[in-house]
Parts: C-alpha cells; sequence; structure tokens
C-alpha cells in the first residue's frame, strides 16, 4: 500500500501562518480524527535536543508545538508534552531549564496540557523507553529537520530516540557505535512506537554540522506530515538533496517492511517536490562518509574518518561535552586550561559536538575525506 506524506508551505513562525500550516498538512490527509479519536490521550513528542530558544534552530518552534497542540485540544484530547533532552538529559533540572527556555512551560500553561518527564521506563522489549507511553493512547512526534553528523539526518524516525530514558541514552552510543548499527535501533524503537502522526517542522530547517548549534540555519519555509515516518523522512530526504537510500534509517526501515521509501510507493499531497527547490543544503561534515555508494565505501571506508575537534577559542568550558561523551574521552586539562579529546578512546559518535551549547566543536576528517572533497 502506497504511504501518504503532505508538503505544505509556510513562510514564517506567525501563529496565525504556523496553525494554517498544520491544519492544511494534517487535513490534507484526512484531518486530526483520521490519527487522533476525539478525547484521547496523546504524547506529543518535539525534538527539544537543548535549552535553546528558536533563534537557532536545534529544536522544534514552540509555535508548531502549539499549533498542534490547539488541534488536538479540539477535539478534546488530553495532551501530555515531553521529551528526553539530549544525552546529559537524566536530571531532571536540566529538562526543567529545556521546557522553560524551549517555551514548552508557557505553552503547557497557556493550553492547559501536562508535561512529562522521561526518567522513570519500562521495558519495550530490549529497549527501556519512557515510562509514560505505557499511559498514553498514542504518540504525535514533531520532529525538527535538521542534519546529523552520525545519521546523516534526524527527522520522523531519529526524532523518537528522545523517548529512550535517561541515562540509557549514552549506553546505546556506546554499544551501537557504528552509525549502520545505531541506525537500526532507531528503527527499533520506531517499530516499538509507531506514532499516530508525524508531522516534521521544516519552517527553518538546520545544515551543516547539525544536529546541535554546530549546525546552521536553512529556510525551507514547509511542513510535512505523514503517518508513515519512513516515507516522510523519504520526502525530506529528497528536499535535502540526499538519495532516500543513503540515510541509514531510511534504508533500513524500508528493508524491515515498516515503512516505503520509493517514489512510486509514497502518495504526495499539496506542493509538487519537483517545484521545491531549496538550491543548496550543506550536509553534515561526517555523515557524508556514510552516504558513498556501498561498493566503493567498502574498499575505501577505512581510510574515510570523521573525528570532532575542539575549538579552543570558542570553547567556554563548561564541560558539557564531557558529561555527554559515552566513552569518558573528554577531560579538562586544569594546566593548560583546555579541553582534550582521547582520541585513542573516541568513537566518533559526535554526541560531544550535538550537546555544545556554544558550537565550539568541530568536524576534523580524515587526508583521503579531505582529498577527495568529502
Ligand atoms: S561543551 Fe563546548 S564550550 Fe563546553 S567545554 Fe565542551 S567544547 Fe567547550
Ligand atoms: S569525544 Fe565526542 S565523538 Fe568521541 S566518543 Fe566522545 S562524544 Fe563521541
Amino acid at each position: 500500500m502506497r504511504s501518504r506524506v503532505s508538503i505544505v508551505r509556510c513562510g514564517s513562525y506567525d501563529r496565525e501562518a504556523v496553525r494554517q500550516a498544520v491544519d492544511d498538512a494534517v487535513g490534507l490527509l484526512g484531518g486530526i480524527t483520521a490519527f487522533v479519536k476525539p478525547g484521547r490521550k496523546v504524547l506529543v513528542k518535539p525534538n527539544l535536543l537543548m535549552a535553546q530558544g528558536p533563534e537557532i534552530p536545534v529544536c522544534t518552534h514552540p509555535e508548531f508545538i502549539r499549533a498542534v497542540v490547539r488541534m488536538l485540544k479540539a477535539i478534546n484530547a488530553e495532551v501530555l508534552i515531553g521529551d528526553g533532552p539530549s544525552v546529559w538529559g537524566g536530571r531532571s533540572e536540566n529538562v526543567d531549564e529545556v521546557y522553560d527556555v524551549c517555551g514548552i512551560r508557557e505553552i503547557a500553561r497557556d493550553e492547559g496540557c501536562g508535561i512529562v518527564y522521561f526518567d522513570k521506563h519500562s521495558w519495550f522489549g530490549k529497549i527501556p523507553l519512557a515510562a509514560v507511553l505505557n499511559e498514553v493512547d498514542c504518540v504525535v512526534s514533531l520532529p525538527k529537520l535538521k542534519t546529523h553528523n552520525f545519521t546523516v539526518l534526524t527527522a520522523g524516525v531519529k526524532n523518537l530516540f528522545g523517548l529512550v530514558s535517561s541515562s540509557f541514552k549514552l549506553k546505546f552510543h556506546r554499544d551501537f557505535f557504528d552509525a549502520e548499527h545505531f541506525s537500526s535501533v532507531l528503527v527499533d524503537i520506531y517499530e516499538k512506537v509507531r506514532p499516530a502522526l508525524t508531522i516534521i517542522d521544516a519552517v527553518t530547517a538546520m545544515q551543516g554540522d547539525g544536529p546541535g548549534p554546530s549546525g546552521t540555519a536553512k529556510q525551507l519555509g514547509l511542513a510535512l506530515a505523514s503517518r508513515d515516518a519512513v516515507a516522510l523522512d523519504s520526502v525530506a530526504s529528497t528536499i535535502m538533496g540526499l538519495h532516500p537510500e543513503n540515510v541509514p534509517t531510511n534504508r533500513i526501515a524500508e528493508k524491515r517492511q515498516l515503512g516505503n521509501i520509493k517514489k512510486d510507493s509514497i502518495e504526495l499531497l499539496g506542493e509538487d517536490l519537483s517545484e521545491i527547490n531549496v538550491g543548496h543544503f550543506q550536509q553534515a561534515g561526517a555523515s557524508i562518509i556514510l552516504r558513498i555508494p556501498a561498493p566503493l565505501a567498502a574498499v575505501i571506508k577505512r581510510f574515510l574518518k570523521a573525528w570532532p575537534l575542539v575549538l579552543s577559542r570558542e570553547c567556554r568550558r563548561c564541560r558539557k561535552c564531557a558529561a555527554a561523551c559515552p566513552e569518558g574521552a573528554i577531560s579538562f586539562n586544569e594546566n593548560k586550561d583546555r579541553i582534550e579529546i582521547d582520541y585513542g578512546k573516541c568513537i566518533s559518535c559526535f554526541c560531544c559536538q550535538e550537546t555544545c551549547p556554544y558550537a565550539a566543536i568541530a568536524t576534523r576528517k580524515s587526508l583521503l575525506a579531505r582529498l577527495i572533497g568529502l
């Protein structure tokens, strides 16, 4: 069966413009009641990577979240909002700061919905996910469209990694340090959660070394929606100038028959994809290596590497990167007053770069990667 994906234009984060875009995107798919029955209890799961306001497109924009919450409240849904911010977000005081800065507390107060924390977990097979999943009838996922140095992009499937409870995130990065294996775990999570609906905030997306503040804003002016987050990611990949099969989660999910990624298996509604021209979309530096065709990659991959590089001038010695590193590879050298990375331990997961609030971690590539222009 073909998956349906809607694409609508949204020129800004003006409240009325976003409301209209979200209404249109969901309306093209049959309206919100095609996904969520009236009166149900719903977890709205935005991407709240860190305590960062909307001036840098790291998190789902608060107006986007508000528009979806209002849509759900209009059908008398009981709405909870929550996310498990970045890998160091195990401590509730961090999560409270994220909810404040990202506008979640304000939305919850204005719109009359609850805020939830993901510190308690339940096992869904071998995956420890937020226990609140047992209390809700369904999940509505609201990713921010961004490049990702480890998984190529973050959108519908990757957004659900935030449901992994607290410190287990670090363990997953440690245990599945290869991007292919990590992407396979992301697909496992998608299989367990299967959101009722996913709506991507691509009004302002992120390009470059995402998904943290090292990336830069890219205005796309779009909102995309679907029940099939895999098909949605496939369409988003195309808009970003990627071949959908070069995104590991797309490829793995399709192989496991969890969603469609081929053009002829997706019905597009709304804007004509061929008329969406976003110009050059800068990909994440390290992820370029992942997108080399498989036969070639098998031969040269071990010479194509990327590592994090601390930019001493930008670094403010906050040590958040050290707390986020699953391998304990980052330390603060008191004598030299600088952050140091033990490259012997580093697994190139780029959690440190994702975590750094000051864009002080760049991507360093191997000689061959630089020579062939990756
Ligand atoms: S998170 Fe960034 S600013 Fe903070 S210590 Fe690490 S590199 Fe420096
Ligand atoms: S130093 Fe950075 S990239 Fe290397 S393992 Fe630690 S968090 Fe991952």
